[in-house]
């Protein structure tokens, strides 16, 4: 080791390649317990069957199985904004382990990786597509396949942030398509598509609507982090 290891979140040393330090671990909001079948978001209580949150029972899901790995908030949100704006590439082994504990129920040894792809400008801008680099480094840790390139951007979608949910289904609707080269890929197969950040859940949607159209199985979606409403 020529660098001695640090936390992700505020850069303090660390004993071990584990990831974060005593405080930053404590506040970093894991997804543990109950949580919703379809998006991940936790809930409160126990239970023994599949339970569904109040935003999954009022929002068409054409997924069928959904986790997260962390809330986005505190110490999970500073972890996807570093990851999608500060090139820290560094976070990718770690998020993918938490990815990969939270998806454990839902993945198949037949699954197929498909991350959510950055439109060609966005990836210009920003060098890397965060979502193909957890999709693949989940492939590594779980021997699954990963396809980074299956699905495309067929139209420029401007930046969601501050549109309601309205206009986010709307204008992501007809964003998404799956790469002609790879539709015999997907035929047939569980996907599993894997995702920085959920918000409403309309770019998932339009993804699974997309492979579903083209043949796969089942559509399943992981997440690093959920927005939670009351978060
Ligand atoms: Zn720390
Ligand atoms: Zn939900």
């Amino acid at each position: 080791m020529i660098y001695p290891p640090r936390c992700l979140v505020c850069g303090g040393l660390v004993e071990s390649d584990f990831g974060l330090c005593g405080t930053c671990w404590r506040d970093t909001p894991f997804i543990a317990g109950l949580a919703c079948d379809l998006c991940g978001v936790p809930l409160p209580g126990s239970s023994d069957g599949i339970e569904h949150c109040d935003d999954c029972l009022t929002t068409a899901r054409p997924w069928s199985h959904g986790r997260a790995a962390l809330v986005y908030r505190d110490a999970g949100r500073k972890l996807v904004l570093a990851l999608k704006h500060g090139d820290r590439q560094d976070i990718v082994p770690s998020a993918a382990l938490w990815m990969v504990r939270a998806a454990q129920p839902i993945l198949k040894p037949d699954t197929l990786i498909v991350p959510i792809p950055l439109h060609f400008y966005r990836l210009l801008q920003r060098r890397f597509n965060q979502s193909a680099l957890l999709g693949l480094a989940m492939a590594r840790q779980t021997s699954l396949s990963c396809c980074p390139d299956a699905l495309i951007r067929t139209t420029y979608t401007p930046s969601l942030d501050g549109k309601s949910r309205e206009e986010r289904f709307a204008t992501l609707a007809d964003a998404l398509s799956v790469h002609p080269k790879r539709a015999q890929q997907l035929a047939g197969r569980r996907v599993l598509l894997v995702d920085d950040v959920m918000t409403s859940g309309a770019t998932l949607a339009a993804a699974s609507e997309v492979c579903l159209a083209a043949g796969a199985r089942e559509v399943c979606v992981t997440v690093l982090a959920r927005v939670a409403k009351d978060a």
